[in-house]
């Protein structure tokens, strides 16, 4: 096991740019010497983008399905055989939470930015509401490790169906079932309990050991397995970053030269920017983007 510590320059834990082995990555990014970056992403771009987290003590799902609706087990809520069973809870969550209302965070744009570059090699991320897509990064470079809500299927025999048709039904307080399984209700396509990772995870993760030269982690304490696994397929990366509110004690050691930047993503996305002399290109990017 390793700990990612404190800079051996100058013991700054989130200072972009204030120590040599910062100054460094500053320099090689901006330099264009990391030419296939690969990210991986979790509920701390979401959460900054104000959409709640699950486990939270009074702000979390849980909590609110526990408290508002006084379930006794709100992870309920993802179990596929109660989906089966009683599609009507999952719908109300639905109907209450959209997605579409939440906008992408500056780390959002900041990844779509790298792919503008041709630098992006592959983002995974653990989070379902899809914000990457609309922060400009392509569906070919994106895994969506637990599903995303962009789209919905048959859980049973997996049929695609309009995400925008299964919307419409929630609102109205009906259920869409597949059209050819009986009584199966139609789901986005997101990972509940009791189903398998999609197939992209264990495919493109090859990229990670076999193509990038630079990992960046950001908001993501990769508690949550196979996800965590990921990073020790990086043998072969040059450079490991790490943006996020505490450090990833637990994770193996991999052979990459590590940074730690501390603190709220988009501060610190925002500071790499600024030291990479993007902000003009960034911000064009970025306006390009949501017109
Ligand atoms: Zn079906």
């Amino acid at each position: 096991m390793w700990k990612f510590t404190r800079c051996k320059a100058c013991r700054s834990f989130s200072v972009v740019n204030g120590c040599s082995e910062g100054r460094e990555f500053i320099h090689n990014l901006k330099q264009g010497y990391y030419k296939q970056i690969s990210v991986l992403t979790g509920a701390g771009l979401s959460t900054d983008a104000g959409i709640p987290d699950y486990r939270s003590p009074d702000t979390g799902l849980y909590s609110i399905l526990e408290k508002e609706y006084g379930m006794k087990s709100p992870t309920d809520i993802f179990q596929l055989s109660i989906f089966y069973r009683n599609p009507q809870l999952f719908y109300g969550y639905l109907k209450k939470i959209n997605f579409d209302m939440f906008h992408p965070t500056l780390s959002h744009y900041f990844i779509g930015f790298l792919e503008a570059k041709g630098i992006l090699c592959v983002n995974f991320t653990q989070n379902i509401d899809g914000l990457e897509l609309r922060a400009g990064i392509s569906r070919e470079k994106l895994v969506t490790a637990h599903g995303d809500v962009t789209r919905a299927h048959c859980p049973s025999c997996d049929k695609e169906y309009d995400i925008e048709e299964l919307k419409r039904k929630a609102m109205n307080d009906q259920i869409m079932y597949c059209d050819t399984c009986p009584d199966v209700p139609i789901k986005p396509r997101i990972v509940f309990f009791g189903e398998m990772l999609p197939d992209e995870f264990h495919e493109k993760s090859s990229l990670l050991s076999e193509k990038s030269d630079c990992g960046l982690i950001i908001g993501t304490s990769l508690q949550v397995a196979p996800f965590n696994g990921l990073p020790i397929l990086y043998p072969t990366i040059t450079q490991l970053v790490v943006i996020n509110n505490e450090p990833l004690d637990h994770i193996p050691r991999t052979s990459a030269s590590s940074l730690y930047y501390k603190g709220n993503c988009d501060s610190i996305v925002q500071e790499i920017i600024k030291e990479c002399e993007w902000e003009k290109d960034f911000n064009d990017f970025r306006e390009s983007i949501d017109s």
